[in-house]
């Protein structure tokens, strides 16, 4: 079936199988220097869902930003049934600051709806609320651990929707976590609109990491194929069957000091297993750290210089963690033991999207 309405954003038109960026006036800032929201709108073909990719609501959590650079390299609207709006910046000011905050210090995931007359976080997230959420049947919001921290990546879902788990298990992160929804944010916002929303978190604050990079785009690919916005090839839906949890626990520092780390995300481990240590500057009285429950490493600080109380590791709680342990570690593998060309090759199987 051939799609013939244009896609209206901006006062634009976007006509049928054809690309365009379009940006949103936001404010002017200090410098009286205008500030734009950067939307690529893909208008398929066909005709479709209205799907959103966003990132870097958390100007710091850029790994979502190199996931949409490279869908919109890949990504075609000629063969494309539906919308995808990509986002790749939606905290502007925080990323120019390389902060996860706005200028006047507010969290732009905790100012949702915002309004038009508000702060500058405020009317930050009415535009991106108004202009791209609200026109969207399913949004994939991609964020990354905060800074001197990674995360495994995982897809983070509202508890109790199973078009939700059907759509996180398409997506294929290792694991998948089924967590409250925070006022204010996003996805509490969407939740209460009836807009079904994927949150991936992977990596680092500041910096790509293949790992996440891959497993986002290729995630996304499998999320369009599973809608049918995109050609489902073979291997896009062959995938391992992520792990779900919906308890974590976190380990602390349990002194000041100098920690060394023997395990990181992705490990597999049995309570009472050890994590690491931390020492004296002199590496005297190490302190143990041990896990407290059966699970899966979901995320771990990479900065060895702690405070008492420091959160260390967040833990999922999963049975048979060694089971889904192993599959993570194949996945690892896969990337990174090949040529960034041929690492190319290899994920092919997985994540041809187009
Ligand atoms: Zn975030």
């Amino acid at each position: 079936m051939e799609n013939t309405q244009p896609f209206s954003i901006t006062g634009e038109n976007v006509a049928p199988g054809t690309a365009r960026d379009v940006a949103f006036q936001i404010t002017t800032m200090a410098t009286g220097m205008a500030s734009s929201l950067a939307v690529r709108v893909l208008h398929g073909a066909r005709p479709g869902p209205v799907v959103f990719v966003s990132a870097a609501i958390h100007g710091d959590e850029i790994i979502g930003t190199a996931i949409i650079q490279r869908l919109a390299q890949e990504l075609k609207p000629e063969a494309l049934a539906g919308t995808l709006l990509l986002v790749p910046v939606a905290n502007i000011f925080g990323f120019l600051n390389r902060s996860r905050y706005l200028p006047d210090r507010r969290d732009l995931n905790r100012s949702f709806p915002g309004s038009a007359g508000g702060s500058l976080a405020g009317q930050m997230a009415n535009i991106f609320y108004r202009e791209v959420v609200e026109r969207s049947a399913l949004g994939i919001d991609i964020h990354s651990a905060a800074i001197h921290r990674y995360n495994l990546p995982q897809i983070r879902i509202a508890a109790g929707n199973s078009q939700l788990v059907e759509l996180a298990m398409a997506f294929g992160a290792p694991v998948i976590i089924e967590s409250p929804l925070r006022d204010g944010s996003l996805r509490d916002l969407a939740h209460k609109r009836g807009v079904d929303m994927l949150l991936l978190e992977a990596g680092e604050a500041l910096r790509f990491d293949r790992l996440s990079v891959e497993t986002g785009v290729a995630g996304v690919g499998r999320v369009l194929a599973h809608l049918g916005m995109i050609e489902a090839d073979d291997g896009l839906t062959n995938v391992g069957i992520p792990a779900r949890a919906n308890r974590s626990a976190w380990v602390r520092a349990p002194r000041g000091g100098v920690a060394h780390f023997s395990r990181e995300s992705g490990a597999p481990v049995r309570k009472g297993d050890l994590l690491g240590c931390v020492t004296g500057l002199f590496g005297e009285d190490a302190q143990d750290m041990v896990s407290p429950v059966d699970g899966i490493i979901i995320g771990h600080a990479t900065l060895p210089v702690v405070h008492q109380g420091d959160a260390l590791f967040h833990i999922a709680e999963i049975p048979h963690p060694e089971r889904v342990g192993a599959r993570i570690e194949s996945i690892t593998a896969a990337i990174l033991a090949s040529e960034p060309e041929g690492a190319a090759e290899v994920l092919l199987d997985e994540d041809e999207v187009v």
